[in-house]
């Protein structure tokens, strides 16, 4: 995978979302944040992401879209439980996925972040195909930009948010990098970069 001058990735459905704009001026994009999404919650396959990541979820189909409809939020990206991408904003631009949030004294990460969203509940294992596909992503995208952290948005929202949640297994994702990170150089462009992630469960709050 590959990430174009354009900050779009090479083999992503792009469908493209009006909740963005464009980044502070110089401001780097060095962070990537994965979250997990499901709609209506607890269940996969269906449109409702996308309707919300473009304005046309009806408040009328569930319950629960009713609370949520109208929000103006989006997610650079989509992996879905088969794999599939979908990519909703450049990365070249701000996508509204973090809200309040903060990173090593850094606050609105929105304004230096990727975000990623898993399509998943946080007690559900997320599968095979999305671990490869995130993996991949996030290679990609350090290929691109000077990514060197890698978080979950409970990480930089502690309190507010919890996805990805328990089911992520950070060590094998980070496993996954570490492969990666061994293979020739020319997987990288010559630009391998280090890639942190966050220590877990250090920053996971108990109530
Ligand atoms: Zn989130």
């Amino acid at each position: 995978m590959r990430i174009g001058k354009d900050g779009l990735a090479e083999g992503a459905r792009f469908v493209p979302s009006p909740n963005c704009d464009e980044r502070p001026a110089g401001c780097a994009v060095d962070l990537l944040v994965i979250h997990h999404i499901s709609l209506p919650p607890g269940e996969f396959g269906g449109g409702g992401i996308v309707e919300l990541f473009t304005n046309r979820l009806d408040p009328a189909a569930h319950p629960y879209y009713a609370t949520i409809a109208g929000a103006k939020v989006s997610a650079h990206f989509l992996i879905r439980r088969d794999g599939e991408l979908i990519q909703f904003v450049s990365c070249g631009r701000r996508a509204w996925h973090a809200g309040e949030s903060s990173w090593k004294g850094r606050a609105r990460c929105n304004d230096f972040s990727v975000g990623v969203e898993l399509e998943g509940t946080g007690e559900v294992p997320y599968t095979d195909a999305q671990y490869a596909r995130l993996a991949a992503l996030a290679r990609a995208l350090a290929a691109r930009y000077p990514i060197t952290d890698i978080a979950g948005h409970s990480d930089i929202a502690p309190g507010r948010k919890s996805d990805p949640g328990a089911s992520f297994d950070w060590p094998r994702f980070r496993s996954l990098l570490d492969v990666r990170r061994r293979r020739p150089k020319k997987n990288y462009g010559g630009k391998r970069r280090s890639v942190k992630l966050p220590r877990r469960p250090a920053r996971r709050q108990k109530k």
